[in-house]
């Protein structure tokens, strides 16, 4: 009866205070963990010789176009216009906004290595805060996924970057793509650690094109170079399981659980069911009684491939559904270099699963819920392009942050509709609309 009552008399957050929650929780995400976020944009090299806007207030600017989920410059100028909402970005900030053109010629010259770098020093920033810890692999593996994914794509030759294709019709497109490296945990975080461009080198011939393998080789001195000590499991799809990966992989000291599929090294196929003819293959059994699903797990150790052994393992998923006590099976089955035994076989299969919030968490979110990753932020500049692409992922990572703290959770809670996206959208109404006031802030930040 209580209970009842205390939820009917609890009043509904408003607009603006949805607004102002999002801009204090994503205040203290920078402060707390990426407490040298405006630091190292004041570092990087300016090579502009006169400068109205310092170098720091020009990246910022693109920052937040990412972070306040705007869906083009176009409505990041619109929103600027807005003499109250520049006014409490400056007051909120300590920066000023320049004009999204402004912004775009800097991000036209930069060099996207630069943010690359400054990237991966906020992300090894979280590893240092131990806040991913948790998420580790038998207590010591990263999961990190890597896979490519579509960026832009153009009627024209857009750059000599571009890589091309024509359909059977004569269609000719030309396009970008990236190839990824995330940190997945199984709270769904999707953090980046490392891009690569899938572009061609100018001047090359356009029949030996760049692609995701070549492009994986380059990625992977990338994730080293940047995060030398850290202890990784590689999380790939069935066009990765080939002796380059796994070399690259022994190379740099990291595990791999690789997905495989029908027709994927033929040989290690031989040899499994060689196996599983003279030898029964270890099982374990799980049932999940929420989803109504039974799990089998199976596993062999010691196959050969290559000179080198591997495990195999494989999960049958046998899901019921309630609503028409439909049954449907599905099989998973992976190659990794972790010698399989019954208590980390689940964990195992498990996390070679994970791979999939690469494609949901990651690219999903980045393509759909506002992050609007195919749109040309720059239509004519491939290093601009490259450029908001970083920001982009440093956004993402910290609305994520932002979006996993407890208030935001709440606001979610209590608006069972309310999806994250309309969330940001009250986040620049609030910026717009509410003047700011300096004794509001100092209730906040005592409270
Ligand atoms: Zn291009």
């Amino acid at each position: 009866m209580c209970f009842f009552l205390l939820r009917e008399q609890r009043r509904k957050t408003t607009a603006a205070e949805k607004g102002k929650i999002i801009v204090y929780r994503i205040k203290s995400v920078i402060a707390k963990r990426f407490p040298e976020l405006f630091n190292l944009f004041n570092e990087l090299e300016d090579s502009r010789k006169r400068a109205g806007y310092s170098i720091a207030e020009i990246v910022t600017g693109a920052l937040f176009m990412h972070l306040f989920k705007e869906e083009s410059r176009n409505a990041y100028t619109n929103d600027r216009r807005d003499a109250i909402f520049a006014k409490n970005y400056y007051r909120h900030f300590k920066l000023r906004l320049p004009h999204p053109d402004t912004i775009d010629g800097v991000m036209r010259v930069l060099k996207p290595e630069l943010l690359e770098g400054l990237r991966a020093e906020l992300v090894g920033s979280l590893f240092e805060q131990k806040v991913l810890r948790s998420s580790r692999f038998l207590g010591k593996y990263y999961f990190v996924a890597v896979d490519a994914t579509g960026m832009h794509t153009f009627d024209h030759k857009h750059c000599d970057q571009c890589l091309t294709r024509t359909s059977k019709h004569g269609v000719t497109t030309w396009f970008h793509y990236v190839l990824e490296a995330k940190l997945i945990t199984s709270s769904g975080l999707a953090i980046s650690l490392a891009s690569e461009f899938i572009e061609n080198q100018p001047g090359r011939d356009y029949e030996k094109q760049d692609c995701e393998q070549k492009a994986f080789v380059r990625l992977a001195a990338k994730i080293k170079k940047y995060f030398p000590r850290l202890s990784i499991c590689i999380l790939a799809d069935g066009l990765y399981p080939n002796k380059t990966i796994f070399n690259i992989c022994r190379d740099n000291n990291w595990r791999f659980i690789i997905t495989l599929k029908d027709g994927n090294l033929k040989t290690f196929h031989q040899e499994v069911e060689l196996l599983r003819g003279i030898q029964k293959e270890q099982e374990v059994y799980r049932a999940d009684k929420t989803s109504h699903t039974k799990l089998k797990y199976k596993y062999l150790n010691d196959i050969e491939y290559e000179e080198y052994n591997y495990s195999w393992v494989s999960c049958d998923e046998h899901k019921t559904r309630l609503s028409d006590k439909m049954e449907e099976t599905q099989r998973f089955v992976f190659i990794t270099d972790i010698e399989q035994a019954s208590d980390i076989v689940v964990n195992t299969a498990d996390g070679g699963r994970l791979r999939w919030k690469i494609e949901n968490e990651g690219f999903n979110t980045q393509k759909n819920l506002g992050y609007e990753l195919e749109h040309k932020f720059s239509r004519v500049s491939n290093i601009a392009m490259q450029n908001y692409y970083h920001l982009l992922q440093i956004a993402h990572m910290i609305n994520q942050f932002v979006e996993k703290s407890s208030d935001l959770l709440e606001l979610l809670n209590e608006h069972s509709k309310q999806t994250i996206k309309a969330l940001w959208k009250e986040l620049v109404m609030y910026l717009k609309s509410i003047p700011y006031s300096q004794e509001q802030l100092l209730i906040f930040l005592s409270g």
